[in-house]
């Protein structure tokens, strides 16, 4: 099989498809709220969620010329993720690991949004240095900026302590990038603050540590990305609005 002639195929088939039209919505309404806001709107990356979607309809968007995917089981990506035949696309895991799956996340995640523990860290270090050591995982801590019980991540007040715990264990082939959160369903004063809140977060933590790269901020859903946008995330994890509401 030749590739190229697969991706064209697959671009033809993707431009007349019901995704094609909300991809295309979605990336216009970025554009607004980012203009709305008085933000560049190339730095806000739209990570296009995937979970549970077919490899059909992943390809469909991958087509469309969407790069960057996000994924919250190891089971499900691993089905997708080596039969895409781009290998320039940037995965992202969005969901809760446990630190004894952290082994099987190297190789095909680029990104990890939801760091939430020090043993999940030092897991995903050795899985990373048995796999490569050349290459890099981006990580981004989970804050849990509702401290609702149902949800992982850390509380507001754990966070500095917690990236001070990691820079002092070195953890090779690990790369500290930012923040990420799930915003409060259904209130929008809240959501508006606490985006807020964790945006002031990340960016006290890059100056007192001098991290340079700790750079991206992660929030922003289906129902609440101009939101989030408007707060200053850097990504934003969106499925349903895409690819429609899940089973
Ligand atoms: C499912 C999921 C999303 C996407 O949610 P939609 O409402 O479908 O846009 C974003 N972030 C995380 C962590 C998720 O689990």
């Amino acid at each position: 099989m030749i590739p190229d002639n697969d991706f064209q195929d697959g671009v033809s088939a993707a431009e007349g498809s019901p995704q094609a039209a909300s991809l295309s919505q979605v990336v216009q309404k970025i554009r607004r709220c980012a203009e709305a806001a008085g933000r560049d709107v190339e730095n806000i990356q739209l990570i296009a969620v995937s979970k549970t979607r077919s490899l059909a309809e992943v390809k469909m968007v991958a087509a469309l010329g969407q790069k960057h995917f996000g994924e919250n089981t190891i089971q499900d990506a691993m089905t997708k993720i080596p039969e895409m035949a781009d290998n320039s696309l940037q995965w992202h895991f969005i969901g809760h690991l446990q630190s004894k799956k952290a082994g099987k996340l190297p190789g095909y995640f680029q990104w990890i949004h939801s760091v939430d523990s020090l043993k999940l860290a030092q897991k995903l270090s050795t899985a990373m240095i048995n796999h490569s050591k050349s290459s890099v995982l981006n990580c981004l801590i989970q804050v849990n900026i509702s401290a609702e019980p149902s949800k992982s991540g850390l509380l507001l007040a754990e966070v500095k302590h917690f990236l001070q715990q990691l820079i002092e264990l070195d953890l090779p082939c690990l790369k500290w990038r930012g923040l990420m959160t799930i915003g409060v369903k259904g209130d929008e004063q809240q959501t508006r603050d606490a985006f807020a809140r964790l945006r002031e977060l990340q960016q006290e933590c890059r100056a007192e540590f001098s991290l340079d790269d700790f750079d991206q901020l992660s929030m922003g859903m289906s129902g609440d990305y101009c939101l989030a946008i408007e707060a200053g995330a850097t990504m934003v994890r969106i499925g349903t609005s895409i690819f429609g509401a899940r089973e």
